[in-house]
């Protein structure tokens, strides 16, 4: 069997999120379904493994696991039998035969005598007789069996499932504290780190990867030429930097400034996100009213929406269009 061992991070903000579900089995009042509501790029899939781990380990110490037992081997090896995750990859959907085969483990005795995981690392890829049968397990759970689940949406996929859950909502940190984090990564500069941070709702580990990844550059040139296109009357001159890579997240920082120039048209300044763009955003803020801007917003949500749930489409078509129109909307073109 591979003896690669598995290190998973503790991040700071994630240190009182733990304590606190562990210590809901300390006082064996645990619920056996944790439903946690959070963002991406917050650890929760680490503070998952971390209170699996303690869950497991057979010589706990106070909200430590051991590190040292048979059970904490078999978890840094990843290979404990009674550790049972799903949605490994973000493609897979789990269908009601993934549920029959999460029953099946479930009603078994755990195979080192202690408790079973069942982790299911994002409820809005549950089907919806996938759903319908966890609910059935939930109802009735066997013993010894805590269920987490994961969920990334604002829409709830189904109150039913909620209302078998404790729900537990994981925040980002405070902005100071991700910035102290961030300022110990070796990355760019202060000001780099907080509009990151800001792009991505405020988490640390997105932040890092939106810096480390190159997005920072990518951003930085859309930008350039989105102001140049923007001085000279003709946005199509974006559409070569838009239609290469990454469209949808440039759509997204496009909506981002706009939300910026919302805020200062509204005379609210204290979060800008993009505050080294102050000449765009002054642009759409001091030329356009709410209206216009929100209209802005609008079109660009329906055709990032277009692009990313309609497959068989030109998107450099749908880009042109959607330029076309902007032009329109800011009165560039009449
Ligand atoms: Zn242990």
């Amino acid at each position: 069997m591979a003896s690669k061992t598995i290190h998973m991070k503790f991040y700071p903000w994630l240190k009182n999120p733990y304590k606190i579900i562990i210590k809901q089995h300390q006082n064996k009042k645990p619920h056996h379904a944790f439903l946690i509501k959070t963002i991406k790029g917050l650890g929760v899939f680490e503070l998952i493994w971390h209170i699996s781990k303690w869950l497991l380990c057979n010589a706990v110490n106070n909200t430590k696991y051991c590190n040292k037992c048979h059970s904490c081997k078999l978890m840094s090896s990843g290979n404990h039998p009674d550790w049972h995750q799903y949605m490994k990859n973000p493609s897979e959907i789990i269908t009601i035969d993934h549920i029959r085969e999460i029953n099946e483990k479930i009603f078994k005795y755990p195979q080192q005598g202690k408790n079973k995981i069942i982790f299911l690392s994002d409820i809005q890829k549950l089907t919806e007789s996938a759903i319908n049968a966890l609910l059935k397990n939930l109802e009735e759970p066997p013993e010894k069996t805590y269920f987490f689940l994961i969920d990334y949406s604002n829409l709830k996929v189904s109150s039913t499932l909620y209302s078998r859950c404790l729900i537990y909502k994981l925040f980002p940190p405070k902005e100071k504290n991700s910035l102290n984090w961030l300022n110990n990564q070796k990355l760019l500069n202060k000001t780099f780190n907080i509009i990151s941070l800001r792009i991505n709702q405020g988490s640390p580990i997105s932040a890092k990867k939106f810096i480390s990844d190159g997005l920072w550059e990518e951003r930085k040139n859309l930008f350039i030429y989105f102001l140049k296109s923007i001085k000279d009357k003709n946005l199509l001159k974006i559409l070569p930097i838009l239609s290469v890579n990454n469209t949808l997240l440039k759509i997204d920082w496009i909506c981002l400034l706009l939300f910026d120039a919302m805020q200062i048209y509204f005379n609210y300044k204290k979060k800008i996100i993009n505050f080294d763009q102050l000449e765009l955003i002054q642009f759409f803020s001091c030329n356009y009213n709410y209206l216009i801007l929100d209209k802005s917003i609008q079109i660009w949500t329906k055709c990032r929406y277009t692009l990313s749930n309609i497959p068989v489409i030109n998107n450099e078509l749908l880009l042109i269009e959607q330029l076309l129109k902007w032009e329109k909307i800011l009165s560039f073109i009449v």
